[in-house]
């Protein structure tokens, strides 16, 4: 894919850059691998207020950068100012938190004394999404940086003035030259940095073809890594929860960034005695949606991100409807400039079809209904991937089967998924493995080192 800005608002390229020469490429590795040298024995308070200098500088500019994101990916304007506030938030965070999560930790054995120190890796690969393109990099970034790692940035190919809006506000915030580094190149240059042996470890947020090839790659050169996927999240709704309340959150759990979230809900699986009211409720309010500009602040739906990703949705409704599926409202293409799909209900979904096993990244919910609990779970569970799941019901009883019953990296009961830096965030199954966020996150990228002293 070429390097560019493409308004998905408008179509029109607003700018395109050559990938880094191979030349380039080397120097920034070199820069990288010698700024860890020094950077890994900076204190924790000198790391700190740089991590709130840059946190202070994505406070300050929320409303240009926010402006960015839109621009090149096309989420509503008031989500991109809330993602760069959310990511000042990470910095926070971890400026506050990373001394003590990392702090040694003694263990009584028969040493004298014996205990475990976490120590930086080195230089760590991010290959990026452009979904949340400020909130992917952040969450792995403010961690890693905090740990004493520096970071080398291969962000998506159609969000090159985010990628480097982001190293500019490290820089900014005082990190040396070479600690957080993008490298535009497109997704062919990754095997061979990853093969580079200053490069230890690396990071991918993307589809499982990505995650499972930087994976390969890493496994052979036996190198760490963590892998956040795709997500096809249940959302299940049972008798006894507030019903309205799991319609609207419903509603903005499947359409949140136009649709385009790893955790979005993609599959609603309803209790059968309060179906048909639930169905009645989300479509209307799917309907109501104000689909436009993004840059509108009343805006909900903005468009896809590519033209591709409007390609598959459609496809993907297609094929629903081939082998059974029947469109409860949308179900395709606006016919207007821009890669807008209309908000899509789907029932009557066979829970083996393609469709409900894949994952879909736009507008397009599936209504499924349950029997009872131990159907709802089967449902749920029903999918190759584990991201996030959430269940309504006000029954303790059912609240604590789906917590132990859910196959996902989380379960939210009576609430919408959503990372927060104080909670560890993954999945299971083809969503992934390892956790970024709270102390698990920053304990991914460390040398967890047992200390053994005799007397
Ligand atoms: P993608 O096509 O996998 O791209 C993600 C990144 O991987 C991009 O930087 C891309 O570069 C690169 N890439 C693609 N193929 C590669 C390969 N074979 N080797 C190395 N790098 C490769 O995913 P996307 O369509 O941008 O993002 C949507 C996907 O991300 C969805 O599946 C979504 O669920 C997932 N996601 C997961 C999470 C999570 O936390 N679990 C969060 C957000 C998104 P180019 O752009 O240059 O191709």
């Amino acid at each position: 894919m070429a390097i560019a800005s493409i308004n998905p608002t408008t179509g029109e390229t607003l700018k395109t850059f050559s990938a880094l020469s191979a030349a380039q490429i080397e120097e920034k590795l070199q820069l990288a691998a010698d700024t860890f040298r020094a950077y890994r024995h900076t204190p924790f308070a000198d790391r700190s207020r740089m991590m709130q200098s840059a946190a202070e500088i994505l406070d300050n500019e929320k409303q240009e950068l926010g402006q960015l994101m839109t621009t090149e990916m096309g989420k509503p304007i008031k989500a991109a100012v809330s993602e760069a506030e959310k990511c000042a938030w990470v910095c926070r965070y971890y400026a506050e938190n990373a001394e003590r999560h990392l702090a040694d930790q003694l263990v009584e054995t028969n040493a004298q004394k014996s205990y475990v120190r976490f120590q930086p890796l080195g230089p760590v690969l991010a290959v990026m999404p452009w979904n949340f393109p400020f909130w992917q990099v952040f969450r792995f970034a403010a961690p890693a940086l905090m740990a004493g790692n520096v970071g080398l940035l291969k962000h998506a190919s159609n969000v090159p003035q985010c990628a480097l809006a982001i190293e500019e506000v490290f820089t900014r915030a005082g990190f040396p030259q070479g600690a957080f580094q993008t490298l535009l190149v497109g997704s062919d240059a990754v095997e061979k940095i990853l093969n580079d042996p200053r490069v230890v470890a690396a990071t991918l947020t993307g589809s499982e073809p990505a995650g499972s090839s930087v994976a390969s790659i890493a496994g052979k050169q036996i190198k760490k890594t963590v892998l956040e996927l795709g997500g096809s999240d249940p959302f299940i709704v049972m008798p006894s929860a507030n019903l309205d309340e799991a319609v609207t959150t419903a509603v903005k759990a499947r359409t949140i960034n136009n649709g385009q979230s790893c955790i979005a809900a993609k599959r609603f699986i309803v209790a059968r005695e309060i179906y048909e009211e639930f169905e009645r409720k989300f479509v209307s309010q799917m309907q109501a949606l104000r689909i436009g500009d993004p840059m509108e602040e009343s805006t909900e739906i903005g468009p896809l991100a590519t033209p591709q990703i409007v390609d598959d949705l459609e496809e993907q409704v297609k094929k629903a409807v081939a082998t059974g599926a029947r469109v409860l409202t949308g179900g395709k293409r606006l016919n207007r400039p821009g890669n807008f799909f209309e908000p899509t209900v789907l029932v009557d979904v066979d829970i083996t079809a393609p469709v409900s096993c894949e994952e879909t990244f736009g507008p397009v919910a599936m209504l499924f209904r349950a029997d009872d609990i131990h159907e709802a779970i089967r449902i749920a569970n029903a999918t190759q991937f584990g991201l996030g799941s959430a269940a309504w019901t006000n029954e303790p009883g059912e609240q604590a089967k789906f917590i132990e019953e859910l196959e996902a990296g989380s379960v939210f009961i009576n609430g919408m998924v959503a990372s927060d830096p104080r909670l560890p965030f993954g999945g299971v199954k083809h969503s992934g493995y390892g956790r970024e966020l709270a102390e698990f996150g920053i304990r991914e990228f460390v040398n967890i080192k047992t200390v053994w002293i005799g007397g």
